[in-house]
């Protein structure tokens, strides 16, 4: 009788923001349906797993993080494997995939998976299915999707492979030796275990089957099904669903359709949206991701809220700061808001930054969101009932674990509020658990669309690139309704935010300024007010009481100072260079300048305390749209502080000719003047060409890439003759790749070298870590 036991792999992840994680727990959850035993864990936990003497195939799911640097959780196992002492056939027992996340945004794309992989075939590993590299720039389900369907396949391949050459190397032996001793380093595949599960898991990886095909015969629970008809959602795996019947009109998940008007005109089709589809989509079968299977079990406690916690739940590890200046830096018509605000840290004496380093900001959800989400998960008035969290019995969740957030004594309130990121974007296993709880069935068939194979461009469209979270799609489809536990689940933890350090310590002791942009959605159809980023208009929300309204009087005295809590996040290689005398070149526009301001504050209060010492040239590259509207950047100079007492508008400053917080032209000028920066090149990318698009002649530089190219020969003399450094900070999407393109034309130009070779050039200058990014989007 053939055993029951199936074949096993092991699946390791590192992550830093959970989607390596959950793309891992989801290959874990459907392997067994491929007639696979999945051994999931995390690449810190190694006491969990042993790559030295493993034999069965290893998966690795990793995402990149920062300039490049493996997620925190892979840290180690990166440090383990780049050990030198370690020997060229060390992991040669080893047969591995890898899928590698990364945003093509960012420089070193998908780096830490590539050094993974690097380092795994440097040490004699071998690889069984070509490496995934998923961009989150264009949708990492784009590479994730196809690779994982051909991950089974391979899995097996490899079992198959690894069993046949153990059969006959064992053959080898007993025809050599006549004791037949197999040897001990060869993988150990149990070989009969294939028999029984192959046939039943080729069947679940088939082709979309046809529609009657799929009605005969469904497939396997959560594997990719073909759609065959309209009916309630099943409780467990893929669901089985109707196609629409050739020629039916559009989805929409709001209201049922109407083929013409009352007088018998045909209706116009209103066109395509985040509720509403149209042919083929809204005709085609559709192949469902898994139902993600249940695994917390949640039950609310009646109990006395005083004593509750405010503010993050892990507050002991942070500072409560009061914010002892907030300065809007942007006149009210700039496109953007920018916000410069400065906290009194000297309360926290362990709170030491270097530049180069940001801080995490921690901000509740929007109280707002908060009530609405109670209010739809009919809880509203529990909201002060303590949330107990465990486990749920026989769930079939491979590795569930309870959040280590989800602390036994917080309140609903405080879990939604403090917790939870209830803005994610709604991944498409959420919008998979949805289905199973939405009544109307054009909106359940809506959301299995956006979850589906077919409706990808959809989901991309409608829901990824808009931002839209989790609370508007609950908006856009009134007849889902949520268990608590099933948000818990997929919500992920709040993440604070990341704003670099725009000060020196040594400049202004006891103070931390950073400077953001607040972030707007603009309005669409299911946002018909469009919204602020979570962080940034929280902030900004903060700090409005503290500015003073025009014509309020200046010794009025302003309401006690806000309080933000913070964390220091240092940045290990953002740092000017250790030997002063080294030339450098920062490049950042807008709130990217923020961390130059304190490397340049930071090397003039150097040359103050040291005038025999000798300083390398620097050079700033900077750029915002309009000369007046939104030169960045304020500093109080030798204004005094004045924490929680008065306060004086932008508004006010400004009618005084700026005395208090002269504008960042003025700081960068008296950088220049003092000798502190060498050069500071600036353009402006819309006040300028609006005079030349009015006919002006000359051609002006737009964006620092263009002031880049015009000092393209002492540029590349200070990074590429007199090992100087490059530091490039701000907008990843479009400044970052503009800013290496120029570079590369530069080297090109300079050294009269082919793409490749300038290519090469700028990778050993990253390597050597001389050309260092610090870059968000
Ligand atoms: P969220 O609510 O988190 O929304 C932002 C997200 O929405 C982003 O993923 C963005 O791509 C996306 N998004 C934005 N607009 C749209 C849109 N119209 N449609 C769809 N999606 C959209 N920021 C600064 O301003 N100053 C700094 O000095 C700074 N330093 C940073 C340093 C580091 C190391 C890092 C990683 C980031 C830094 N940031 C900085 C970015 C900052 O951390 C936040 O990400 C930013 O302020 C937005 O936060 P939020 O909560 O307001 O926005």
């Amino acid at each position: 009788m053939p055993c029951e036991v199936k074949p096993r792999f092991v699946l390791l992840y590192g992550s830093q923001k959970g989607q390596a994680e959950s793309l891992a727990e989801g290959i874990a959850e459907v392997a067994e349906e491929h007639g696979l035993a999945a051994e999931l864990s995390c690449l810190n936990h190694n006491e969990k797993y042993n790559l030295e003497t493993e034999n069965a195939p290893v998966v690795f799911i990793v995402s990149t993080t920062g300039d490049g640097e493996p997620p925190d959780n892979a840290l180690q196992f990166v440090k383990r494997i780049k050990e030198k002492t370690l020997s060229p056939d060390h992991y040669k027992h080893l047969c591995y995939a890898l899928l590698a996340l990364g945003d093509t945004n960012y420089a070193n794309f998908c780096n830490c998976g590539k050094t993974i992989e690097r380092r795994l075939q440097e040490l004699g590993a071998k690889q069984f299915y070509a490496t995934g590299y998923a961009d989150d720039g264009t949708g990492l389900e784009v590479v994730v999707e196809p690779w994982i369907e051909g991950l089974w396949k391979a899995i097996k391949g490899a079992l198959s492979k690894m069993a046949s050459n153990k059969a006959a190397f064992v053959k080898g032996l007993a025809a050599d030796s006549p004791r037949g001793a197999p040897d001990s380093t060869m993988p150990d595949v149990q070989l009969n275990l294939l028999r029984i599960t192959d046939q039943q898991s080729r069947e679940s990886i088939k082709a979309p089957v046809s529609k009657s095909a799929a009605a005969a015969s469904p497939p396997a629970p959560g594997t990719h099904a073909a759609v065959s008809d309209l009916r309630p959602a099943v409780p467990t795996g893929s669901s089985v669903l109707a196609s629409r019947s050739p020629g039916a009109s559009a989805v929409s998940a709001s209201a049922p359709e109407t083929p013409g008007t009352d007088d018998g005109r045909p209706r116009v089709s209103p066109p395509a949206s985040l509720t509403r589809s149209l042919p083929p989509l809204s005709e085609s079968s559709l192949n469902l991701p898994a139902l993600p299977p249940p695994y917390l079990d949640v039950s609310l406690q009646e109990a006395d809220p005083a004593g509750e916690a405010v503010g993050p739940s892990n507050v002991e590890a942070l500072s409560a700061a009061p914010v002892c200046r907030a300065v809007q830096l942007t006149t009210g018509d700039s496109v953007k808001t920018a916000l410069l605000v400065e906290l009194d840290v000297s309360a926290h004496p362990m709170v030491t930054y270097h530049p180069g380093d940001s801080f995490d900001v921690f901000c509740p959800n929007r109280a707002a969101e908060v009530e609405e989400a109670l209010h739809r998960l009919g809880l509203s008035d529990q909201r002060n009932h303590r949330v107990h969290v465990s486990l749920l019995k026989d769930t079939k969740k491979k590795g569930a674990q309870v959040p280590s957030y989800m602390s036994q004594n917080i309140s609903l309130l405080y879990l939604l509020t403090w917790c939870l990121e209830i803005r994610s974007v709604p991944k498409k296993a959420l919008l998979r658990a949805l289905v199973e709880h939405t009544g109307h069935s054009g909106q359940r068939r809506r959301l299995q669309e956006l979850c589906s194979r077919q409706g990808s461009a959809d989901y991309n469209l409608y829901v990824r690139d808009c931002g839209l979270s989790v609370p508007e799609l609950l908006a856009a489809f009134p007849t889902c309704s949520p268990p608590l536990s099933l948000l818990l689940e997929h919500l992920p933890k709040l993440q604070p935010r990341p704003y670099s350090a725009a000060s020196s310590c040594l400049r202004h002791p006891g103070k931390l300024r950073f400077v953001f942009s607040v972030v707007e959605f603009p309005a669409c159809s299911w946002r018909p007010a469009g919204r602020r980023g979570l962080c940034t208009g929280w902030l900004f929300d903060l700090i409005n009481p503290v500015l003073l309204s025009p014509g309020e009087d200046e010794s009025s005295v302003s309401p006690a100072p806000p309080k933000i809590h913070v964390s220091l996040r240092p940045n290990r290689s953002f740092r000017p260079p250790s030997e002063p005398s080294a030339p450098f070149i920062m490049v950042g526009p807008g709130t990217g300048v923020a961390p130059f301001i304190g490397f340049l504050q930071q090397r003039e209060q150097q040359r103050k305390d040291d005038a025999e010492a000798v300083f390398g040239e620097t050079w700033l590259f900077f750029g915002c749209r309009h000369r007046d509207g939104d030169f960045l950047f304020s500093s109080s100079g030798p204004a005094k502080p004045h924490c929680g007492r008065r306060r004086r508008s932008w508004q006010a400053n400004h009618r005084q000719g700026a005395r208090l917080h002269p504008s960042t032209r003025e700081e960068l000028e008296g950088f220049v003047s003092s000798g502190t920066l060498s050069q500071l090149k600036v353009c402006f990318s819309r006040d300028d060409h609006e005079e030349e698009e009015a006919g002006a002649s000359s051609a002006r530089p737009r964006y620092v890439q263009h002031n880049l190219l015009l000092a393209s020969r002492p540029v590349t003399d200070i990074l590429l003759r007199r090992g100087g450094y490059l530091y490039v900070c701000g907008d990843a999407k479009n400044m970052a790749k503009d800013v290496n393109n120029a570079l590369m034309e530069m080297i090109q130009t300079e050294l009269q070298v082919d793409q490749l070779e300038a290519m090469k050039t700028l990778a050993a200058l990253r390597e050597e870590k001389r050309y260092l990014q610090d870059i968000w989007g």
